[in-house]
């Protein structure tokens, strides 16, 4: 199942979008969206809505998100960066782990349970692909999604969403 990586960002951007207009957060989408991966689309989906999920939860209202991809040799680098509050370095590699949520999130009134990574993890993993997190407290993170460029010619069975119908939705990107 082989498909550009533009139709998992936009569905991904979709699917958060009432979370960032919540938040007053733009994101941008930036980069070479017909790079083509290979796999579940939903759970891709799924993988990147979760990060852009974070990103606008753990962000001041009024910043920017950047979603981006990129080839990096046979490799396509999915990567979502924001301005928030960044992680410690202590937590920074527990973050995956099931139920594990640092401090300020911990203590945020509302929030959720600690799955989000871990479920990025893996999906990342069942793609044959890895998930890591740059982080500095106090001005952001950034995580990328490193999945494994689609080498076949499988160019007919592409999926690029096309076909289905959707409003110009103002999104920078792809279009
Ligand atoms: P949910 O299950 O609803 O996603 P969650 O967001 O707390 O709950 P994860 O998505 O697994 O769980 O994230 C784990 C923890 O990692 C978060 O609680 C938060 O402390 C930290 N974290 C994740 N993404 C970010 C980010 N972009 N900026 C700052 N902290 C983050
Ligand atoms: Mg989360």
């Amino acid at each position: 199942r082989p498909m550009r990586a533009s139709a998992v960002l936009t569905e991904a951007v979709d699917r958060t979008r009432l979370a960032a207009q919540a938040q007053a957060i733009s994101v941008a989408v930036i980069g070479d969206g017909d790079l083509p991966v290979c796999g579940d689309e939903g759970q891709l989906v799924t993988a990147v809505a979760n990060l852009l999920d974070n990103a606008i939860s753990y962000s001041p209202r009024g910043t920017r998100v950047v979603l981006g991809v990129r080839r990096s040799g046979e490799t396509v680098e999915i990567s979502v960066a924001d301005e928030g509050i960044g992680i410690a370095e202590k937590d920074l590699e527990r973050v995956f782990e099931r139920f594990y949520r640092a401090d300020p999130a911990r203590s945020r009134a509302t929030g959720g349970t600690g799955l989000g990574l871990a479920i990025v993890k893996h999906i990342a993993t069942n793609h044959g692909g890895v998930v890591s997190v740059w982080s500095a407290e106090g001005a952001g993170s950034t995580f990328t999604l490193r999945l494994p460029l689609f080498t076949g010619d499988d160019d007919d069975a592409m999926t690029d969403g096309s076909d289905e119908t959707r409003e110009d939705d103002g999104v920078d990107g792809f279009d």
